[in-house]
């Protein structure tokens, strides 16, 4: 495998059936390594092992096979790649950059310290200084313990981080931009019910896939403080990210699974032809 070669991926999360959303961004990414002259992978982000389900990864495969998209390495589950990421994180923890935490939803969001970029509670730190001793005995205890990056002593060793971003087009002049990792406080890496989190598993795994160019939604534009911060950490390259404009409904509101937007399997059974799907989303 060449580093040299552009390589894209499509990353999605089978926790559901696909939306208009995600064909737009899968047309967008196959047409942007078209015009790069690469190839796109797939891989399969099914890290939530209670959320994610066999049949919705089957109706992944069939929704980009009916969309004309092929890959042209074996797909990728990261469900299959746990020890790696374990692995990365025990790289971070032989540098003392990530700390246990006990705290349930519930205190989190009663001691935060405002809010992320996605909105969710910022933590307050409430388990960074918990004793050894006490960590131990209530790890001993089978206490429900997630894993935080301690952000304080990660940007220490960092100074300021940038990244590559071009765009609209993959194609136009990359410009360089400042991360802002500390606005995310102290991330989760490992979840209680998952040995990693999407942002170890996706850098670890973007890495290991040689990927070059990241092409995903405007609203994953944030989490890539957290990418390039851990990308530094972990000695691994950092891709090109491109952010793509989301796909709307009438309300103006984001499509989304949780909101009931339509399937592109309904569509399909309502008579769509991908050529519709194309047309509609302006990538005809
Ligand atoms: N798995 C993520 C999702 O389905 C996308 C991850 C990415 O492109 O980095 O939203």
């Amino acid at each position: 495998m060449s580093a040299n070669l552009p390589r894209l991926r499509f990353a999605p999360s089978p926790n559901g059936l696909l939306h208009l959303g995600h064909a737009y961004s899968a047309l967008f990414t196959w047409q942007a390594a078209e015009r790069l002259g690469a190839s796109t992978l797939l891989r399969i982000e099914d890290i939530d092992i209670e959320r994610c389900k066999p049949e919705y990864d089957a109706a992944i495969l069939r929704d980009l096979a009916w969309l004309g998209l092929e890959w042209p390495e074996p797909v990728w589950r990261q469900s299959l790649r746990f020890e790696h990421y374990r692995a990365a994180a025990a790289e971070l923890n032989a540098h003392q950059l990530l700390y246990p935490c006990f705290c349930s939803r519930r205190i989190i969001a009663a001691h935060a310290r405002g809010t992320d970029p996605d909105g969710a509670p910022l933590y307050s730190g409430t388990c960074r200084h918990l004793s050894p001793r006490e960590c131990a005995d209530r790890l001993e205890r089978g206490e429900p313990v997630q894993y935080r990056l301690d952000m304080e002593r990660a940007l220490a060793l960092t100074g300021p981080l940038t990244f590559t971003l071009v765009g609209p087009s993959v194609l136009d002049r990359p410009q360089i931009r400042y991360a802002q990792p500390q606005r995310w406080g102290d991330v989760v890496l490992q979840r209680k019910e998952t040995p990693t989190s999407y942002h170890l598993s996706v850098v670890v795994d973007d890495a290991a896939q040689a990927i070059t160019h990241v092409t995903r939604g405007r609203d994953m534009e944030a989490a890539t403080d957290i990418h390039v911060l851990l990308q530094f950490l972990l000695g691994l390259p950092s891709p090109i990210y491109n952010f793509h404009n989301l796909i709307r409904d009438q309300s103006g509101a984001k499509l989304a699974k949780s909101k009931g937007s339509p399937s592109l399997a309904s569509l399909r059974e309502s008579g769509w032809t991908p050529e519709k799907v194309r047309a509609q989303l302006g990538l005809a």
